[in-house]
């Protein structure tokens, strides 16, 4: 492990904004926990970087036609090693999109439109922070929509918790929507937390999930769900596609009149995903990312690590005097996305702080949201796949060494 780098405290700025990802020198390599985009595991990296180098067959993936034999064979290969990694059931259909994680924002709302009646049908949105939020705004547009859960995000973060028994499901509600990982409010559905709502409570409601900040991090449910998506920028590649899961049988019941084509999830299915050109970059660093994830194994290995992770972060924020953890319901608190803030929102020590990251290649702690202005600001850690426990360990030994140094 490289050697920490110390400046004095007092020579350390206390206006550093921390927002840059560059590194301290040129030519060193930074660690990125940053909420996403975010950094691609380092291995597939230089395999990526390889292939674009010595273009072994001769054209190189960015130049390949969407119609052409070498682009069909890796989608379905895509499909069926994400079929197996994340043990998607066989009636269930995979589709890849453009638009990233807004893109389904609209065509959720659009494709289940049919399924409304007049007056009546409404959609559930489950708003427990900003993402779900914002899915909800843009449902309203489309469809009846309300938001059927009584969040306290607006006000104070650290009361901020998820609870089933306040998910509430009526007989009007042609949807349930929620969001699995609250990437900016650090607050999550998971197994062994708070899980998604099972048959008995959703009755004849579909249950549509964002998994845009944990999809690949964590065993799901699939007996209970209907619609899952998630954005590629944080655990599946590079930013701008979309996947997304929809059971069959749904899928047959939906009407696709009047619904724009680039978010007709039927226009996509019929074609295999290729009813325009897709992201075929992306799709190509998608394809390494979870060859990647299998070699380790199936989502199980990534669950395990990704506890791990966040095993290691909140065992020193619980004893740290100087960081203190934003979310204090340990049961929904995320895995993934920890708020914290430094010396209880001290604008100086978080600006020390955040220079002392910087001298030591930590980066991405602090990023500008679209939301900022409803909440207090905290920094955050961000522990994707991408992320390693390494990586965790030597965050740690960078936090304490500030925090030991003053
Ligand atoms: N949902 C969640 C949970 C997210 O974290 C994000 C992106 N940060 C989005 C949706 C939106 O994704 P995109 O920016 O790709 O549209």
């Amino acid at each position: 492990m490289t050697k920490i780098r110390h400046l004095e405290k007092r020579f350390l700025s206390k206006h550093f904004e921390g927002f840059s990802l560059s590194s301290f020198q040129k030519n060193e390599k930074v660690i990125n926990f940053s909420p996403g985009p975010s950094q691609i595991p380092r291995q597939v990296m230089n395999e990526i970087i390889q292939e674009l180098k010595f273009c072994k067959y001769g054209i190189t993936p960015l130049e390949i036609s969407h119609r052409s034999p070498e682009f069909t064979t890796l989608l379905d290969r895509v499909n069926s090693n994400l079929r197996y990694l994340m043990k998607i059931p066989d009636d269930f259909s995979i589709i890849w999109t453009q638009g990233g994680g807004h893109g389904q924002f609209s065509a959720v709302p659009l494709n289940l439109s049919s399924l409304f009646k007049e007056n009546i049908s409404k959609a559930n949105y489950v708003v427990t922070g900003t993402w779900s939020e914002r899915a909800f705004q843009e449902s309203n547009k489309f469809v009846h929509s309300y938001n059927s859960y009584d969040s306290t995000f607006h006000d104070n973060i650290n009361n901020n918790k998820i609870s089933n028994e306040q998910i509430k499901v009526s007989e009007e509600d042609v949807y349930l929507f929620l969001c699995s990982n609250e990437t900016v409010n650090g607050l999550e559905f998971r197994r062994d937390g708070i899980t998604y709502p099972c048959r008995q409570i959703l009755k004849d409601t579909y249950s549509v999930i964002d998994m845009s900040s944990d999809f690949t991090m964590k065993n799901l449910p699939w007996q209970n769900i209907d619609v899952a998506f998630a954005c590629s920028s944080k655990n599946l590649g590079t930013a701008g596609a979309n996947v997304t899961v929809i059971r069959n049988d749904l899928l047959e019941l939906l009407s696709d009149d009047n619904i724009p084509g680039i978010l007709n999830w039927k226009s996509y299915t019929r074609n295999n995903s290729l009813y325009n050109t897709p992201a075929i970059h992306n799709i190509f660093i998608i394809d390494k990312v979870i060859e990647y994830y299998l070699k380790k194994g199936d989502v199980d290995v990534l669950e395990f690590e990704s506890r791990e992770k966040s095993n290691v972060i909140y065992n020193y924020l619980n004893k740290s005097i100087l960081y203190n953890p934003q979310v204090n319901d340990v049961v929904s608190r995320s895995n993934i996305n920890i708020p914290f803030t430094v010396g209880n929102g001290c604008e100086q020590l978080r600006s020390q702080f955040l220079h002392h990251c910087f001298l030591n290649n930590v980066v991405g702690l602090r990023t500008r949201t679209p939301f900022q202005n409803k909440m207090k600001e905290p920094l955050r850690i961000s522990l994707y796949n991408g992320i390693s426990l390494e990586d965790t360990e030597y965050l740690i030994e960078i936090m304490k060494d500030f925090e030991y140094s003053l």
